[in-house]
């Protein structure tokens, strides 16, 4: 009989896609990405399910699964794997989808925050390697946050990762989901920088090319300029916060609204100007995984967890 060689899988569940990759050693050997509204289609009882069939249409002949990593938008509970997020990720929260997986593929199962996993990636297989101290900062659909101290993530004392995409940084009135006004995450996610956009680029649709497109429209239209420079203000002032409190030695940026660093940096670099004797850390880096951090990140979680590294 033909030996199977094992792949670990990794599931990154974003409020708009859903990324399932699979890694032989650190190789990304297949992936893809599934909208995730279309889970929401189907009865709760049928998505677990579905995710193992996506699986099995992805993995390659030959390979057989040997573990898989979970990175979910929103909070987690660590400690019965279960998501807890009705705003963004509601058609896998709240039912025991790490269980059910666990049983159906019979291999082990991890789960966290997809900020969290996106900062293992990056720091294990990506711009962090060699920081003893790295920030992540996710400007996506919302923000996201992570802070790994050598490798281990920050929780709160009940063990959740603490949500630090959503601080208060402006008098803004505009209330946001969580709660607060003045949200980080309503000023300074792509979001809300696509809505800031909308009246100079009615038809700006997010993709590749866009960062190109938004440097051509920043040379031509200073009002497009003026726009990002202001977003990099509001990316700054949240970070500042995050950079005063947890000093890291490296952040890294990642979600699609990292690649505008260099068109944002000015506004950025302004917000983060201190007073000497109070300066930040501004040693910023784009993400070098991408979009594909979540999904790497998880595919190494539960060795993470089984060598004992987290
Ligand atoms: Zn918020």
């Amino acid at each position: 009989m033909k030996k199977t060689l094992p792949l670990r899988a990794g599931i990154d569940m974003g409020g708009t896609g859903t990324r399932i990759v699979l890694l032989d050693g650190a190789r990304e050997v297949a992936s893809d990405t599934v909208p995730t509204a279309w889970f929401s289609t189907l009865s709760q009882p049928l998505r677990a399910r579905a995710l193992v069939n996506k699986l099995g249409d992805l993995l390659p002949a030959g390979y057989a699964l040997a573990s898989l990593g979970i990175g979910a938008s929103g909070p987690v509970n660590n400690q019965t794997g279960i998501i807890e997020n009705s705003d963004t990720l509601a058609c896998f929260s709240f039912f025991p989808l790490v269980a059910q997986l666990r049983d159906m593929l019979a291999v082990p199962v991890a789960i966290d925050n997809d900020a969290v996993v996106a900062a293992l990636g990056e720091y294990h297989l990506g711009a962090g390697r060699g920081s003893q101290r790295m920030l992540m900062v996710t400007l996506g659909t919302g923000i996201g946050v992570a802070l790994l101290d050598k490798g281990e993530p920050l929780r709160g004392s009940d063990g959740k990762h603490p949500e630090a995409g959503h601080i208060a940084i402006s008098g803004d009135p505009i209330s946001c989901y969580c709660g607060l006004t003045g949200c980080w995450e309503m000023l300074a996610s792509r979001g809300a920088l696509q809505q800031a956009l909308a009246r100079e680029l009615p038809d700006l649709q997010w993709n590749a090319d866009t960062a190109a497109m938004l440097v051509e429209s920043a040379i031509a239209r200073p009002r497009v300029a003026e726009i990002l420079t202001r977003y990099g203000e509001s990316v700054g002032r949240g970070l500042t916060t995050l950079l005063t409190l947890y000093g890291p030695d490296l952040t890294v940026l990642s979600g699609s609204a990292a690649a505008l660093l260099p068109l944002f940096k000015n506004g950025l670099d302004a917000a983060l100007t201190r007073a000497s004797g109070y300066a930040v850390n501004s040693n910023i880096t784009q993400s070098s995984l991408g979009d594909a951090a979540g999904a790497l990140g998880a595919a190494i979680l539960p060795t993470l967890r089984e060598t004992r590294q987290l």
